[in-house]
């Protein structure tokens, strides 16, 4: 009898798991599954202790769900990715494992971990991958040069002409093999430093994964576009973190969307989520095609030479919601808080870093991975990059976001301020997002800081820098 090993990375679901439905579909075959918790991605901040959490809660889910289909999950946790060939080689000799199955991860440095275990493998273990975590592989979607496009628009367009040509398939959940196993194996704890999750926010476990969606596609979706840039309203999916650690795939958020919305690929109601989902895709191929992009390096080659200040100071203020601008500050609250935040004021704190405190914007891109439970090296580093005006199809750099006036558009009488500035509840609407100008006229002092730069100013000195910067080109 053969053996099949599934190792689980960014995938940890057993519907529409690509790997996972491959290694049963030989129904004689035994099927065991493993996952390899790496320890320098903590080390390095390239996960916040809120994503390790919400991984570790799913994993124990998952562990049920493959129990209770005959299929046993081990977990090892090693150093680095060098050591996770090593602890695979190990387990393969140990299973007498003959196949491995697993769904890709495009960051370089996965890539490089994957090739080499093909190589120590050579012969002895079959390797099968799978683009699992994309609607269409990276590299298949080109502009008529066979190049990668690097901007938006066309790119969707061409996604979308091929969705309308051939949908992707979801595949079913394995079936029971043999037995269903009792829960005597015991999962491995790996010693992470964890962060409660609020389950309020983030219910565990696929299902509550599938029935969010399920809500979310019956009707809030065909509002997504009047409603997705006001942060007090609950407008968008919050899918996020579901779809970065793979207990949701891209496919089945198309085909529920579908289910409920058939208009969607032809511009109908749920076309502008459907948009968001071929952003989500759009930064996955990038990493493909410009690998530079996982090394944090600024798509636009100029841009590198813009003068960053370092202000640990004010860098500070603006990780800890303490700037005096309150929308900044709220959302700021927000992310440290839940571990994620609203795509509208992902923008406004990302412009407000690089843009107004002209700290590089990487600073500001391992700070969010740090925290957030949706983290995800791809789209952080897309939207970054797009924010900070060095990136593939970025605002143009002369366009800078006001703080206050962003504030006054998508937060007008300061319900979402309020929720997380407790301290400006006394200030009245009309001051909201101008706290200092209502201080000024009060016998008494606020409890909240004054801005800690002049927008009008900043804005000035940032654009010489980034002249100064493209001129040195
Ligand atoms: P919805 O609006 O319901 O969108 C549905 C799904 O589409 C999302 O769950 C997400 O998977 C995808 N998506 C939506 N917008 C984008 C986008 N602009 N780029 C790529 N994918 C998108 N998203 C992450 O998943 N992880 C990150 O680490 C991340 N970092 C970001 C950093 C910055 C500076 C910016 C501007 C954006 C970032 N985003 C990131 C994109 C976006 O903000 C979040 O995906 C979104 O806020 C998640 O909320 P939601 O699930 O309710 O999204």
């Amino acid at each position: 009898m053969a053996t099949h090993l599934v190792w689980f990375r960014n995938d940890l679901r057993v519907n529409d798991n690509l790997a996972l439905a491959a290694a049963c579909r030989d129904p004689h075959a035994r099927v065991v599954a493993i996952f390899i918790a790496t320890a320098h991605q903590w080390r390095q901040h390239e996960m916040s202790p809120r994503q390790a959490e919400f991984i570790w809660l799913h994993l124990q889910s998952l562990h049920t769900s493959l129990a209770d289909r005959g299929i046993e999950l081990f977990i090892h946790q090693v150093d680095g990715f060098d050591e996770s060939v090593e602890c695979l080689n190990t387990f393969c000799e140990a299973q007498q494992v003959d196949a491995l199955f697993y769904n890709y991860q495009y960051e370089l440095n996965e890539r490089r971990r994957d090739a080499a275990v093909e190589k120590a493998f050579g012969s002895n273990v079959i390797c099968q991958g799978f683009d699992d975590s994309v609607l269409l592989p990276p590299g298949s979607v080109t502009t008529g040069n066979h190049e990668m496009y690097k901007v938006f628009t066309p790119f969707s367009k061409a996604f979308i002409k091929r969705l309308r040509e051939a949908l992707p398939e979801c595949v079913t959940a394995p079936k029971i093999r043999g037995v269903i196993l009792p829960e005597t194996n015991k999962l491995t704890v790996f010693d992470y430093p964890r962060q409660p999750v609020d389950e309020r926010l983030f219910p565990i476990g696929e299902q509550q994964a599938i029935n969010q969606l399920r809500q979310f596609c019956r009707q809030p979706v065909a509002d997504y576009h009047e409603l997705r840039d006001f942060p007090a309203v609950d407008g968008t999916s919050r899918l996020s973190a579901y779809l970065a650690i793979g207990v949701l795939s891209p496919r089945q958020c198309l085909h529920r969307l579908l289910k409920e919305h058939p208009q969607a690929l032809e511009g109908g109601a749920g076309a502008i989520w459907l948009n968001e989902l071929i952003w989500r895709e759009f930064y996955r191929h990038l990493l493909v095609a410009y690998p530079k992009l996982c090394r944090h390096q600024p798509f636009i080659p100029w841009t590198d030479n813009v003068a960053w200040r370092q202000d640990e100071t004010q860098f500070i203020a603006w990780q800890q919601g303490c700037t005096g601008f309150p929308i900044v500050d709220a959302a700021m609250r927000q992310l440290n808080k839940t571990g994620w935040m609203h795509n509208r004021l992902r923008m406004v704190v990302a412009s407000f870093l690089v843009k107004d405190l002209l700290i590089d914007w990487r600073c500001g891109e391992r700070y969010f991975m740090s925290q957030l439970i949706d983290g995800d090296l791809a789209a952080n580093n897309g939207g970054w990059q797009w924010a900070a005006s060095t990136g593939t199809d970025a605002a143009p750099y002369f366009r800078i976001f006001n703080p206050t006036t962003q504030g006054e558009r998508f937060d007008a009488k300061g319900e979402f301020i309020r929720q997380w500035l407790p301290e400006l509840s006394s200030v009245p609407d009309k001051y909201i997002h101008t706290p200092w100008v209502w201080a000024d006229k009060q016998p008494l002092t606020l409890d909240y800081p004054r801005p800690i730069v002049d927008h009008k100013q900043a804005r000035i000195a940032t654009l010489a820098a980034y002249e100064v910067a493209r001129k040195s080109e």
